[in-house]
This record gives C-alpha cells, structure tokens and sequence, in this order.
C-alpha cells in the first residue's frame, strides 16, 4: 500500500480488524529466510547427490565448519542439526549442572536446553539499555549450586561480556553465549563466535544466516571441541568404539551446502537489512510512545531485527493491540520475546514468584514488537507499514473504543 492509498484509508471502520479489506494483499513476515544463488545451491547439492555422501560430516559439512570458524575468528566450529541441540550439547561438555543463571528475556530453547537435562535455569533480569543480562544483578542470583551462565546476545547486540565475565572469573563459572540472534556481529571489533567458553549460532530459516535447519557451537578450547564432536555423533570415536555418551546431533551436507551458499552472499543481506533499518529508524523517529531500538553502528551488525517498544501510556494502544490490527492487514510483525521464558511452563509452574526479580523483563516483554525486514522487505512497503502505525496512533481512541465494541 502506497502513502496515497494509506490516505484513502481515513475511517477507522476501514480497518481490516473491523472487517476492511487488508492493507497489505500478501503478508510481510518477520524472518523470511535470506536466500542466496539458487544456481550455486543447485550445483552444490547435485555435487553431494553425485558424491552419495550425504551425511555424517561431509566434505561441504567440513567446508561450512571451516567457514564459520575464519569468519568468526575462531579455532574451532561443530556444525550442527539445529541451534537448540547445539545449545544443549554445549551445556553438557561444559559440564553444567546444578543451577544456571540465564536471561527469561529469551526464545524458550534458552531455557530447555538446560531443564531438558534437569538443570535449573535461574532467570536473570535484563538491562534496559539492550535488553540482555544486566550484569548487577548476576550476583545475588549466585549459590553454591551455581555452575555458569548463559548470556543470550538478544536481537543481535551482544551482551556486556566485559562485566560478565570478570563475575565468572571471579567466580569460578563458566559462560556459554547463545548468539542464535548474532551471527554477523561484534562486540568491541571482534566477531560474536569467540567468546566466553562457547557460543552457539542457530542458522534455523528465520536467522540472519540459514542452513534450512542447522546450528553451530564454536570454541577457541580444544578440549571442549574434542568433547563435542564425539557428543554431536553418538560418541563414536572410530568405527565401533565409543568412548563417550552422546546424541545425534550431525549437520547434513544439504544444509552445508545451503549455509555456505548463503554465507557467500551475507554481505547482500546485511546491506538490505541496513537499508531497511535506516528507513525503519528515519520513519519512526519522534514518535511519542514508540522507542526504536537502536544498533551500536560503531561495531558489525547483522541488522537482522527490528524492534520497538510501545509505551501505552504515550500511544494509546497497547501492544497486544497493535499486533492484532497488523496481523489483520497482513503484517504479520512478532513479539520476540513475549512472554518471557518464566512466565511459560514448566518454569511458571516450578517457579511461580520468578517475576519478583524480573521487573525489567515483566515490563518491558509485553510491549515488545519485532517488524518485518530482510531480503523480502522493500523500502516502500516499510514507509507504508510505518504510516500505518502512524495513523493507529494518532486514531487511537477512536480505534481503542471501536475495539471494545467488537
Ligand atoms: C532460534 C533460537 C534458538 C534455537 O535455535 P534453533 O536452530 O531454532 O534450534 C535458541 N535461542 C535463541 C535466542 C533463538 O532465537
């Protein structure tokens, strides 16, 4: 839909939540996967085809390992079938056990990855400058059953792993970073990847880079490498021995061939992206209520999420309203992350006060929204999805009672 169109659009009772036509014929998503030469990808797969060698580390498997760990300057890369069991086989070769403070302000994997081997996530609350682990909080979390910490680089910006890390040292925890959102990012001029004790990427179809489904833990140990390449493959540590329990948790070369081939084309991606953020960040300027949340452009970003706060008390309209009313015109924009892992079972059941420490995170998730970008997104359409904000706001009441009428 175009500024003019939008124009047309003047009575509230035109919306499509009150049965109007949409304002957007196809829907615009958050996280449409970012797609790289389909003829390349054709190629690579037909070379695996013709190889018969599909799986349990392949040569393209090698090669996308090889890949990620020079482009995040790390020693060591173990591809994976997904991020969350990267994240699970990861926790276990770190040897956490006990309790482990974690943000709640985080996709639910965060947290199962350390329930789903009976560890207990210790939800953290997070800083309103990022929205990632506040770190003057950690402290207090700690007990004598306190094994490590798992930061989250949340929407792409990376935590303060300067003061996490000086309270693990002090310690004696270790850290594991989910970077599932920051593959593509640095933190002070180095790349996401390498620090901590581990980090894990997801290269799931809605990250920045994708292998359709697929994963990754990096590590400059070499011990901890070691581990996790036998835990990723049952253990096996030659034809018939196996030293080690383990899962299945092998990258399939299709994947590899997708990831490096998307790989080879993220400089296009970030572009696009980069380019979307800024049409995002010129148009929604000044809105009274709506906060955008800004990228640290000093350092590489992946500008792989956009995101805006709404504060009700300025705009009128809560956010669970406003997603309603875009998903009805076919902006299907997400609430990443809502509503906060402890809030969700079986953590809301096992820890029904968790949100006591968690005022940050209980404010602020449900006024969270995630708009659409990526390589699918064109400036226009973000022009016309931000004036259409603009118009639910300055309708607001007349919106907000037409809504109750409903
Ligand atoms: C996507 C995501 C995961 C899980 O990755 P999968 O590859 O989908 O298993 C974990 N943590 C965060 C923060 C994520 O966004």
């Amino acid at each position: 839909m175009t500024k003019e169109e939008m124009k047309k659009k003047l009575e509230v009772s035109k919306l499509a939540i009150f049965g109007g036509s949409p304002a957007f014929p196809e829907k615009l998503h958050v996280g449409r996967p970012n797609i790289g030469d389909r003829e390349v990808l054709v190629r690579r797969l037909n070379e695996a085809l013709d190889r018969k060698w599909l799986t349990n580390r392949g040569p393209l498997v090698q090669e996308f390992e090889r890949t990620i760990a020079r482009y995040t300057g790390v020693k060591h890369c173990i591809a994976m079938c997904n991020g969350t069991i990267a994240l699970e086989i990861a926790i276990r070769a770190l040897g956490l056990k006990g309790e482990v403070i974690v943000p709640s302000f985080t996709f639910i994997a965060t947290a199962h990855a350390l329930q789903w081997q009976e560890i207990t996530p210790v939800f953290c609350d997070v800083r309103t400058s990022d929205f990632t682990l506040d770190p003057s909080r950690i402290e207090e979390l700690i007990t004598p059953r306190t094994t490590g910490i798992v930061g989250v680089h949340l929407w792409g910006r990376p935590c303060d792993i300067l003061h996490i890390e000086q309270i693990a040292r002090k310690r004696n925890l270790k850290i594991l970073y989910d970077a599932a959102h920051s593959f593509g990012c640095s933190y002070n001029g180095r790349m996401i990847g390498c620090f901590g004790d581990a980090e894990v990427f997801s290269f799931h179809g809605t990250k920045f880079l994708n292998s359709l489904e697929g994963g990754a833990v990096v590590t400059n140990d070499d011990d901890l490498a070691k581990k996790i390449r036998l835990m990723k493959n049952f253990g096996f540590d030659g034809y018939d021995t196996v030293i080690y329990i383990g899962t299945n948790g092998k990258m399939n070369e299709f994947s590899a061939a997708t990831g490096l081939t998307n790989f080879e084309a993220i400089d296009q991606f970030v572009e696009v992206n980069r380019r979307n953020y800024h049409v995002y960040k010129r148009e929604l300027a000044g809105i009274p209520g709506v906060h955008f949340v800004e990228y640290n452009e000093r350092e590489k970003c992946n500008y792989q999420y956009i995101v805006i706060i709404i504060d009700e008390t300025k705009t009128g309209l809560d956010c669970n309203s406003l997603v309603k009313i875009f998903h009805a015109e076919n902006v299907l924009v997400r609430r990443y992350f809502y509503p906060g892992c402890h809030q969700m079972e079986p953590y809301r059941s096992f820890f029904p006060h968790a949100k006591m420490l968690l005022p940050n995170t209980e404010r602020y998730s449900p006024r969270v929204m995630s708009l659409p970008t990526g390589t699918s997104v064109q400036p226009e359409q973000i022009v016309a999805m931000t004036s259409l904000l603009k118009y639910l706001l300055r309708n607001a009441d007349s919106i907000k009672s037409t809504l109750k009428k409903a």
